[in-house]
This record gives structure tokens, C-alpha cells and sequence, in this order.
């Protein structure tokens, strides 16, 4: 019997999904850098466009990022996935394509600073009406629904301080409005949560992180049904044109073959490193979902099957934090999560730097909150690290 590659391991379905061999027969995934396609003839041309698949520009279709959507959409269990040349890319066509003048919005206010910017200051001008809740808090998303209500946004775990949301709760409940649900499942990977078995109706990632996961191009991808992605989403990237390069889409297929390995490892180093940071005297709170003490832990380990590699910790002040930061002689300070290099950085002054002080409290972003996006290197060497910038808060 044929192998079907929807049953196939996780690890497997990294390597080997997708995979669309030209006729040499190369065993590394080839990289198409073409913009356009040439045609046997003017009828196998026309009938090429009749059929609306296949290749005729790399702003609809190319065979390198089909290969990584073909990947990406194996793993996930989704019936399609569409490329996009950035996370935010995805996001604002999967919150775009389905909403117009007079409809409405729902998401967690703990959203990454671009969504929360999109949400906030872009939907607007285009007479789209929104409701930002509390992500943790079912009564408030159930309040929040409205005739007009189209689609809702959730992310969880959210940035930084991990925040979890109930996804299937959220999600029957839009379902019983009506309304679509997106997931950005970017901190979870497609590893430890898959948000279409919880209800979800589009996934969206920025490949930008886990997926690349060394800290080269920037990718994203948007994930649902083959009804929804056509109904909603297909002529709008056609059209709009947020389309990945093919050379970054092969930068993600190779950074897949290796997506298991890397997310377990960090997952597991960050659980740690989120147990030395909770146990030091200067921390007043650490914040990791796969902890007994995380405020929505029982959600997290309900819906996730990992913790994933981002932790936050908070150290009292922006100065002692800053000073944790300074500290720091392996972990680099940056605002990228995901890579195999890790990475600490200060929200308060740098991804949520646009909010205001307000809407930072509102979201538990303090000034002494640190996040900490646990990469590859040895657990000892990270730990030492960790502890000796904690002992300078
Ligand atoms: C990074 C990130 C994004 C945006 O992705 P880009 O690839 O930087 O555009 C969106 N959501 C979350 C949760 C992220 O971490």
C-alpha cells in the first residue's frame, strides 16, 4: 500500500512533506527564483489560466513556496496553506479578507504590537468595528459578539508574558455567532498546538521565527480549509501581492527539516531556565504556560502539548531589568523570538513601546518584564548566564 503522508510522524512530515522533486532528481528542495513561466503553446497557455492552478506568475503560485506550503499545511493538518512574505503579511490579510465596512472584530488586547496596531489604528479607517477583551476571560468574549461580528483574533500564548486563551471555548462561541476564528499560534508552534483541531478556522504563523528558526528571512503562512482560503483569501494575496520569495521560502523548508528537533530542545531549556528564574530572590514573578503557577496553566496544558521556548520574568523596575539585560554575556539583548541564538529583551521599551502606560498595565506588561526567548546553546552555560545577570536586578 502507498504511504499517505497525512499519517506520518511529525518529524517525518518535516522532512519529507511537500517535497517536489524536478526531473533531475536533486535530493535537496530546489529553489525556483522565477518570476514568470513559459507555455508549450497559446492553448496550453490558455488552458493553464482557464484552470486557475498550476504556475503562470510567482505572485499567484511558485513551485519553491508551494513546496514549503505543501510542508507547512502537512504538519498542521490543514486542507491549504497560502505563503506571505511576513508574519504580519498573513495577519492582515487573514483579518482583512474577512471583514468589510459595518462588520466587527474580537480579540485578546495581549496581541503582538503590529496586530494590536492593525486592530487598532488601520481597521478603523476602513469602518471595521472593534472590540479588544481580555483573552483569558470567556464572560468578556461572550459579551463582546454582535450581530456585525465577522471574525475573531486570537493569540495565545500570547507576547509577552505568555498569556493563555481558551482557543476552543472562543472558538464555539464565534462559531455560534457566526463569526470566523484566527489563530496566531506563532508562540505555541505548529508542534504543540494545533488550533484547527480546537475549532479554529484559519491558522496564521510567522515563519519568521520557529519555522526559519535561525534568524534569517522573514515568512509567513495563513492555514484553514481549501472553502475558506479560496473564499476569502486567494485573489486578495493574487491581487495585494504580500508573496513570499522563493528563496526565503527554502530558507523555511530547510529550517523545517530541523523544527522538531530545535522546538523540544528549547521548549525543554526554557521550562528550566523559567524554574531558576521563579526560584531567584530578585524575581518577583516568572511566567511560563507548562508551569503549576502560570495564571491559565490548566488551559495551557488542556490545549498545548509544549510550552514552547518564551518565558518572561519580572525583576520589580525597568532598572533592575535593564540591569539584568546589561548583564547578559551569552543571551544577546534582541526582540526576535525563536532563533536558535537566545535572546532577552525589555517590552516595556521596545515591542511595546507604542502602547501606552495604560494599555501595557492592562495587559500585565510591566516595567520590570523581562521575555526571554530561550534558543540552542548548552542549558548549563544559558543557566549561569541567567543567574548571574539575575543576581545584578
Ligand atoms: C513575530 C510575530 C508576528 C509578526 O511576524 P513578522 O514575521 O515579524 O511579520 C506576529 N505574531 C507573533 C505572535 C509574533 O511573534
Amino acid at each position: 500500500m502507498a504511504e499517505d503522508p497525512n499519517d506520518w510522524e511529525d518529524a517525518t512530515k518535516l522532512i519529507r512533506g511537500g517535497l517536489n522533486r524536478s526531473g533531475f532528481g536533486e535530493t535537496s528542495e530546489p529553489i525556483y527564483l522565477t518570476q514568470s513561466f513559459t507555455y508549450e503553446s497559446a492553448a496550453a497557455c490558455d488552458a493553464l489560466f482557464e484552470a486557475g492552478t498550476g504556475f503562470v506568475y510567482s505572485r499567484y503560485a511558485n513551485p519553491t513556496t508551494k513546496m514549503f506550503e505543501d510542508r507547512l499545511a502537512l504538519l498542521e493538518g490543514a486542507e491549504t496553506c497560502r505563503s506571505t512574505a511576513s508574519g504580519m503579511a498573513a495577519i492582515h490579510t487573514a483579518v482583512s479578507g474577512l471583514l468589510k465596512a459595518g462588520d466587527h472584530i474580537v480579540a485578546g488586547k495581549a496581541l503582538f504590537g503590529s496586530s494590536r496596531w492593525i486592530l487598532g489604528n488601520w481597521a478603523p479607517r476602513y469602518g471595521v468595528e472593534v472590540t479588544l477583551v481580555d483573552g483569558p476571560d470567556l464572560k468578556q468574549w461572550e459579551n463582546a459578539f454582535r450581530p456585525n461580528t465577522k471574525a475573531v483574533l486570537i493569540e495565545s500564548p500570547a507576547n509577552p508574558l505568555t498569556e493563555v486563551t481558551d482557543i476552543a471555548a472562543v472558538c464555539a462561541l464565534a462559531r455560534a455567532a457566526g463569526a470566523l476564528s484566527i489563530v496566531d499560534n506563532v508562540f505555541a508552534t505548529p508542534l504543540f498546538q494545533k488550533p484547527l483541531r480546537l475549532g479554529a478556522d484559519v491558522v496564521v504563523y510567522s515563519a519568521t521565527k520557529h519555522i526559519d528558526g535561525s534568524g534569517r528571512v522573514l515568512a509567513g503562512a495563513i492555514l484553514g480549509s481549501q472553502a475558506i482560503i479560496d473564499a476569502n483569501y486567494r485573489d486578495l494575496l493574487r491581487h495585494t501581492g504580500p508573496s513570499l520569495s522563493p528563496f526565503n521560502a527554502w530558507v523555511c523548508l530547510k529550517g523545517m527539516e530541523t523544527l522538531e528537533l530545535r522546538v523540544r530542545a528549547e521548549s525543554d531549556s526554557a521550562h528550566k531556565l523559567a524554574d531558576l528564574a521563579a526560584a531567584h530572590p530578585k524575581v518577583k514573578r516568572a511566567f511560563y504556560p507548562m508551569r503549576a503557577d502560570h495564571p491559565q496553566h490548566a488551559v495551557a496544558v488542556k490545549q498545548m502539548t509544549g510550552g514552547g521556548s518564551v518565558l518572561a520574568f519580572d525583576v520589580g523596575s525597568r532598572e533592575a531589568a535593564w540591569r539584568v539585560l546589561d548583564a547578559l554575556q551569552i543571551i544577546d539583548i534582541s526582540n526576535n523570538i525563536g532563533d536558535s541564538k537566545s535572546l532577552a529583551v525589555h517590552p516595556a521599551t521596545t515591542t511595546h513601546r507604542s502602547m501606552t502606560a495604560d494599555q501595557r498595565a492592562e495587559v500585565g506588561v510591566t516595567e520590570g518584564c523581562v521575555r526571554l526567548s530561550v534558543g540552542l546553546e548548552g542549558l548549563a552555560d544559558l543557566s549561569r548566564d541567567l543567574s548571574r545577570a539575575l543576581d545584578r536586578a
